[in-house]
């Protein structure tokens, strides 16, 4: 690694980003859909509970890394190929967050993963920038 990479991997936003948000995979936030807070279940289709997804923050039409989050079928198909700042101004997720569910993540939580999803997705690409081999 030469010394702008090791730079790089050192004020990683991402990581720093990471580190704030910790991993939603390995803790309860599993459970429940990011986006309306209802229960979701990833090992059966428990009674009451909401098929389980696992929803891409950018969407997979961008090529981006697969930085997903936990989220219902109803909320995954709502957002559709919607960028996250256009599901979060969307109709469907004022409707639901109307709702006060206390599990749906934070507004900051959900602008911080789609942080951390586009520094991924620039981190990937910092091979481009001019001087940077
Ligand atoms: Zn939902």
């Amino acid at each position: 690694m030469d010394g702008i990479t090791t730079k790089l991997n050192s004020a990683d936003p991402a990581a720093l980003i990471s580190r704030k948000t910790g991993d939603w995979w390995q803790d309860d936030r599993r459970n429940w859909c990011s986006y309306c807070g209802v229960a979701i279940d990833f090992s059966a289709n428990k009674p009451g509970s909401v098929n389980a997804t696992r929803d891409h923050v950018i969407p997979k039409s961008h090529k981006a890394e697969g930085i997903k989050i936990p989220a219902c079928l109803p909320c995954n198909k709502a957002r559709a190929a919607m960028s996250l700042p256009e599901f979060l101004v969307s109709g469907y997720f004022d409707t639901v967050r109307r709702k006060k569910n206390s599990r749906a993540w934070s507004l900051r939580d959900l602008w911080l993963v789609l942080a951390y999803a586009a520094a991924r997705q620039a981190y990937k690409h910092s091979d481009e920038w001019p001087g940077n081999k």
